[in-house]
């Protein structure tokens, strides 16, 4: 069984215990062994990457992006390889892997570019012969806290803007799908990238966080993942003031309207609800009806749901894999019994799935509660799995203000065909990512991506606002 070291220094460092990864759809397959880091490692990797940063900071952005194309190329090379390792470890369909695995590729050519575009400002001063301009510089290392349910393209969306802009870093990816993280790590360093820049700490959270975020070099730090750990990293991270991005938990509605494209509004919220086990940030996790059509578009949702397959995501028709992990199945149920307690039986769903293969994984029924109010747990509070709560409006207007009723406000969507609504919605929504008539889940990394509300703290990340986090200024005035 491979054991899958850390990286430090530019070597692979495999010494001390290790940790299982194994398969959420098969639990008795061992995909591999990685390494349990430790505080004395974090101290290491921070001291390597704050000896690199001067001359990767100095090297020339472009000759930076060499690097972050090169590694791309070898993660194509890989693509099948690499898309399979992510759903043996995470558990989402292979179709689903393969499509993360190429925006994976994409993102670090993306910011590979932006190593030739990245620009500054030039402004004509008030003053005679005065010149003056602002340039981007690095702000140093940068700890990199990533969660399992994107293992690769959330890694990559730090990691490219990061390097690209001359930081050196330290990752530490989840423990409950590090191998995705780790293949982008390899690829780097096969891409020749120099020793110290990229350093890569697996082990426990609980265990390395805190020193992470009190190792001197580490300037900032970017985390992906739940509002109650952001909430402590925030707390942790500002006595040393450190520069904090949060990206954090969501409970997103789409909004469903007498006048929508029926057909398509149901294959969206599905789609945005279910696919990949519900386990999205973006997910949507409420659907908000106009009561117009509120009884024939659940009875819709729930003669859609019944089509879908649950399974082992590597095997072909198969729509949705398994949760994470026992920890993740766990939560659904409960959440499904606490459902159950607050708007009655599901309309579909709100069971475990067992015999046979199931027995091996852990595997849930895509859930649908129909009448849930707004003060429901199950209207509040992120689920993360595949669990749908639809709640009927009286209005636009009252759609709105259900879909706004959550303190989240990471991602929304609207089906409608109303052009005046799309921009009722666009502008009163809390949220920072809208899509309509598409579904809520579905991004690119071309343009911002990140929340508001507690879903959020700090500069967006991806397209050109990543380098708002990963840069500073310095501002120059010239007497010529
Ligand atoms: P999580 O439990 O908060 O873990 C996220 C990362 O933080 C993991 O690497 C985890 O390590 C680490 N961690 C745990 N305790 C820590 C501590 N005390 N200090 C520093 N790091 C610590 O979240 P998750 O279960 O992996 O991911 C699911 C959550 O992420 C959901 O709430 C989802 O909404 C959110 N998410 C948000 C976005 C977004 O862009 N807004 C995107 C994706 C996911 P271990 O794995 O070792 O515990």
């Amino acid at each position: 069984m491979q054991t899958f070291g850390n990286y430090i220094n530019g070597e692979w460092v495999t010494s001390g215990s290790t940790f299982e990864n194994r398969n959420p759809a098969n639990t008795d397959e061992l995909i591999g062994l990685h390494t349990i880091g430790t505080v004395a490692d974090l101290q290491q990797a921070a001291d390597a990457a704050a000896a690199a940063f001067p001359k990767w900071a100095a090297m020339p952005a472009p000759a930076r992006a060499n690097i972050l194309f090169k590694a791309a190329e070898i993660l194509d090379s890989r693509f099948e390889a690499v898309a399979a390792d992510m759903t043996r470890e995470e558990g989402k369909t292979f179709p689903e892997a393969k499509g993360e695995v190429r925006r994976t590729i994409n993102i670090l050519k993306y910011f590979a570019g932006e190593g030739s575009r990245m620009g500054g400002h030039l402004v004509p001063s008030e003053r005679d012969r005065v010149h003056m301009f602002a340039i981007r510089k690095p702000i140093g290392v940068v700890g990199l806290i990533t969660p399992w349910n994107f293992p690769s393209a959330i890694p990559a969306w730090k990691l490219a803007p990061a390097l690209i802009a001359g930081n050196t870093v330290i990752m530490k990816p989840a423990s409950a799908a590090p191998l995705s993280a780790w293949r982008i790590i390899e690829a780097l360093h096969e891409a020749g990238i120099p020793k110290g820049v990229v350093n890569f700490i697996t082990g426990s959270g609980g265990a390395l966080g805190k020193a992470l975020i009190e190792a001197k070099p580490v300037k900032a730090i970017s985390f992906t993942g739940s509002e109650g750990i952001g909430k402590w990293i925030h707390a942790e991270a500002s006595k040393r003031m450190l520069r904090i991005q949060l990206e954090m938990g969501g409970k997103n509605p789409t909004v469903v309207l007498n006048d929508c494209d029926f057909n398509s509004a149901v294959e969206n919220v599905v789609n945005a609800a279910f696919f990949s086990t519900g386990q999205k940030c973006t997910a949507t996790s409420r659907a908000v009806v106009e009561d117009g059509i509120y009884d024939r578009f659940v009875e819709a949702l729930v003669e859609r749901t019944k089509k879908l397959k649950v399974g082992n995501g590597m095997e072909a028709g198969i729509d949705i894999g398994p949760a994470v992990d026992e920890g993740a199945l766990k939560t659904i149920l409960d959440y499904i019994e606490i459902g159950k307690q607050e708007a009655g039986a599901p309309v579909v769903g709100g069971n475990r799935l067992t015999g046979g293969a199931y027995d091996k994984g852990y595997y849930v029924e895509p859930t649908i509660f129909a009448g849930v109010t707004e003060n429901m747990r199950i209207a509040q509070e992120e689920i993360f799995g595949p669990v749908l709560a639809v709640q009927k409006a009286s209005s636009f207007e009252d759609a709105m203000r259900l879909a706004n009723g959550s303190h989240y406000g990471l991602s929304a969507s609207v089906q409608t065909t109303n052009i005046s609504r799309v921009y009722e919605f666009i502008y009163g929504m809390e949220a920072g990512l809208l899509t309509v008539n598409l579904p809520s889940a579905g991004v690119e990394y071309q343009l911002p991506f990140g929340g508001t509300k507690d879903s959020s703290f700090g500069p967006k990340e991806q397209g050109p606002a990543a380098f708002d986090f990963y840069t500073d200024y310095k501002t120059i005035y010239l007497k010529y």
